[in-house]
């Protein structure tokens, strides 16, 4: 297949903002080798390279791309299409994990960046990320720089800060990358609120609110998948100290057999995914400027003070020992 690019160069000879956009993200997602030849489209030049392929293509907007396999080109308008594209091919399983114990002992001896790549390589599509945290989109970093195809989700909980929902898109765009979301069962979701209000996870836990809004959908949303990638650090709370790298998932199930579970942060420290997302630019939720660290729905997250535990802002009024929404339990 070759793979050509069209960018336009404006009147005052620089590149369109759109066609730098997307060269970075190509670039970010480990894509960018794959394009054979870049051709410019002189805006005012219609007899330039990009001109003539736009008139006999009948494209009007840049970036656009040309993958021709076989003298049967197809154009593609949308640069998040084309990577999406670009990704399939290499999105599936290479091998079956068939020696669990030696592939644990093998993974532990690796960064995490190389667990990701590792994973993505046997799993590709077979595998979810589960995206909501700082962590989550290091991992996705480290997957768009792996050049493996990968999959994002995400649960919408209907209670999350908009500056997360504004991050989400963020994130979405920025690496060109389809975030999947699950939503509760809104039959589910009505009754508890008629039942016992808005905000009854003050009053009797969030078990019950996170079962409805997170844990039901994560069932389902996991039921697509071979794997699932979770940004969990053993010291993020006394809940998560025995985390491995890598886990059969005893709580939910895949499509297949067996669910595994990685976690490639798990020896981690939140200093080290700091520096990791500083030294890489990666995005970040604009409330972690604003003091807080684990963020989760908006009513059950607080900013932290100073000297504070990053998960002493999550469901603050109950235990540390009960912080966790289920998503996590071991048994
Ligand atoms: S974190 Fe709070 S609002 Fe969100 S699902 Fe759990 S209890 Fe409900």
């Amino acid at each position: 297949m070759h793979i050509i690019m069209v960018k336009k160069r404006l009147a005052n000879g620089e590149a369109c903002p759109k066609c730098i956009q997307a060269e970075e993200m190509l670039r970010e997602r480990g894509l960018w080798d794959q394009i054979d030849e870049v051709v410019w489209a002189h805006e005012d030049d219609p007899e330039s390279p990009g001109m003539r392929l736009a008139a006999l293509h009948d494209v009007k907007l840049a970036p656009f791309f040309i993958l021709d396999a076989e003298g049967e080109p197809r154009v593609l308008t949308s640069a998040l299409r084309f990577a999406k594209e670009l990704s399939a091919p290499k999105a599936r399983a290479s091998e079956p994990l068939l020696d669990w114990s030696a592939a644990a002992s093998e993974l532990n001896q690796l960064t995490p960046p190389e667990i990701v790549r590792w994973a993505l390589q046997r799993f590709g599509t077979e595998l979810g990320i589960a995206f909501s945290g700082a962590e989550d989109v290091a991992l996705i970093h480290m997957a768009a720089k792996s050049g493996f195809g990968f999959r994002v989700f995400c649960l919408d909980t209907g209670r999350l800060h908009p500056e997360t929902y504004r991050f989400l898109e963020k994130v979405r765009l920025h690496y060109g990358v389809e975030v999947e979301m699950h939503f509760p069962d809104a039959v589910a979701v009505e009754n508890l609120v008629k039942n016992k209000g808005l905000f009854s996870f003050y009053e009797d836990g969030h078990q019950e609110c996170c079962g409805v809004r997170k844990v039901a959908p994560l069932r389902r949303a996991l039921s697509q998948y071979a794997a699932w990638m979770t940004g969990q650090r053993r010291d993020q709370s006394p809940t998560r100290t025995n985390v491995d790298v890598v886990e059969l998932d005893q709580t939910f199930s895949g499509k297949g057999q067996a669910l595994y579970k990685f976690n490639p942060l798990a020896a981690w420290s939140q200093a080290q995914v700091w520096s990791y997302i500083r030294e890489e630019e990666v995005p970040y939720n604009e409330l972690h400027d604003r003091g807080f660290i684990s963020i989760g729905c908006e009513p059950c997250t607080r900013a932290t003070r100073p000297g504070e535990h990053e998960r002493a802002g999550r469901w603050w009024w109950e235990e540390s020992t009960q912080r966790e929404c289920g998503l996590h339990v071991k048994h």
